[in-house]
């Protein structure tokens, strides 16, 4: 049958390459919430555009690369260390990813920034440009091209100018601010009309559409309508996505015997206790100190649950991706020796009420360090013997953490707490309980409200969670984007 071929361009390909000699690399497959979305979609004939992660200057090097990578389907796109440091860790995340997180830099940041500005939107949109480069090679007649996230912002002009034809649809990943935010960007307006130039333009939540459209109207002066933004008879359809995860893949992960030989071991560990899980990229939107604060209050408020709960935070180290030449910014090392600060003291504050003070010092709050992702199966193991999920963004894209949960609470069903500012409350709302994560009193309370819940409550709460993560999948995602990119092209067509 005709599959219909889909170009999917992200900043990173979804595999690691390790040079392993001059002409020979071996890749692994790394995981990732776009990549386990797109894992599942076999709809469609799909390739992957982008950086492998690793600097290649030499020709060799890259021929040998170009072919491995062939073979999983992947075309890289080759940036040297220089335009990574100023496009992927200056602009992309030291300008965009605070900015559409509603994060402010401390003032001597924010200086530096606005000095560097120029030269790392500069090296942006080069970037993007030869990310552009490698689409038009690889290019043909009826694919449809979608680009992925804040990194490839200006490619949908980059394709757009040099093929008006290309079928191209860009989604954001992660939230898109307000308008008023979006204003103090200097770039503001070149990065909106480059977005508009693609024919759709997805997100996660109808706000995050909602606030795209307003900014193109207030700052670009254009008109909004119910489908999108209008500039002078050309509509850029704009619409609300949200993603799912291939939710198949844990519940059936749960059977293996490997998962219920953990599952077995976790419950003996913790028997008598009731477990409480977050697991988070150690980064400043996921509120982890503010989590650790609620559950400090909890504990202090609730002499009653010490001993009988254990919070399992599992922390992990965020962009990874890095190259190791490049530091990660002050901000993350800060975050970590703060997050470690409360970690010690509610452990020294709590951990010797029990009968095994050592074991109990350790697991109160419990951190696994790991440079390499949690294990697929350890981390279906956790979700599956959890009594409260929590996650306390200050902002999240999605958070398909809260997904993942859900769909590995059938026979436990246990309760999620989630926060507001999560895209996943906008789906996920009806079952768990929400909470403003900045208000540390309301999530302590909505902890002592979890750990008591009524069992017939749990079950009405998960099973509208269950439903919702089961039916809206991430290959369903993947399929409603493009089949909406095919129509909004021809609708184009129909109306020229
Ligand atoms: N994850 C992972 N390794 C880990 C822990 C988590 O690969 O050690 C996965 C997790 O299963 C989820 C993703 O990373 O699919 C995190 O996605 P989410 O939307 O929750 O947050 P993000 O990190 O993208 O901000």
């Amino acid at each position: 049958p005709f599959r219909q071929r889909l170009l999917v361009v992200a900043n990173r390909l979804p595999v690691s390459a390790i040079r392993r000699g001059e002409d020979s690399w071996s890749l692994e497959i790394s995981a990732g919430g776009l990549v386990s979305a797109l894992l599942g979609v076999k709809e469609f004939e799909a390739r992957w555009i982008g950086w492998a992660g690793v600097n290649v200057p030499d020709e060799i090097g890259q021929k040998a690369l170009t072919k491995a990578l062939a073979e999983k389907r992947c075309i890289p796109v080759f940036l040297d260390e220089e335009i990574v440091h100023q496009y992927y860790n200056g602009y992309c995340n030291n300008i965009l990813w605070p900015l559409f997180h509603y994060l402010g830099l401390p003032q001597e940041d924010r200086l530096a920034t606005t000095r560097s500005f120029q030269s790392q939107f500069a090296a942006y949109k080069k970037a993007n440009q030869m990310f552009a480069d490698v689409v038009n090679a690889h290019y043909e007649e009826g694919d449809v091209v979608w680009c992925h996230d804040y990194h490839l912002m200006y490619l949908p002009e980059c394709l757009k100018k040099c093929n008006t034809k290309m079928k191209v649809g860009w989604f954001l990943h992660t939230p898109f601010p307000s308008s008023e935010i979006h204003r103090t960007l200097p770039s503001r307006s070149e990065l909106l009309r480059s977005v508009l130039a693609a024919d759709l333009v997805g997100f996660h939540t109808y706000d995050y559409a909602r606030h795209f459209v307003s900014a193109c109207t207030r700052i670009l002066g254009l008109e909004g309508t119910p489908e999108g933004v209008e500039d002078q008879g050309r509509l850029t359809r704009v619409a609300a996505f949200p993603i799912g995860i291939d939710s198949a893949r844990f519940i059936r992960a749960l059977e293996l015997p490997q998962v219920q030989e953990h599952i077995k071991e976790l419950k003996e560990r913790f028997a008598g206790r009731k477990v409480m899980l977050g697991v988070d990229r150690l980064d400043m939107i996921k509120g982890i100190p503010q989590k650790l604060l609620a559950f400090e209050k909890f504990l202090e408020e609730n002499p009653c649950w010490r001993g009988k709960v254990v919070l399992l935070q599992i922390a992990v180290p965020t962009r990874t991706d890095v190259p190791e030449c490049m530091l990660l910014p002050f901000s993350y090392q800060k975050l970590t020796s703060q997050v470690h600060e409360i970690v010690g003291r509610i452990n020294g504050r709590f951990g010797t009420l029990t009968a095994v003070p050592i074991h109990h010092l350790v697991s109160t709050v419990f951190l696994v360090w790991t440079d390499r992702s949690l294990d697929f199966h350890a981390l279906c193991a956790l979700y599956a013997v959890t009594d409260v999920a929590l996650v306390t963004s200050l902002r999240d894209g999605m958070n398909l953490v809260s997904y993942e949960f859900v769909s590995c609470q059938d026979a436990k069903k246990g309760v999620l707490i989630l926060s507001e500012f999560a895209g996943a409350a906008q789906s996920l709302g009806a079952g768990a309980i929400l909470v403003n994560p900045w208000n540390i009193i309301e999530v302590a309370a909505s902890i002592g409200q979890a750990l008591n819940m009524p069992a017939e409550e749990r079950e009405k709460r998960h099973c509208h969670n269950f439903h919702h993560v089961i039916m809206h999948t991430a290959q369903e995602w993947a399929e409603t984007f493009v089949s909406e990119l095919n129509d909004t092209v021809v609708e184009a067509q129909l109306r020229s």
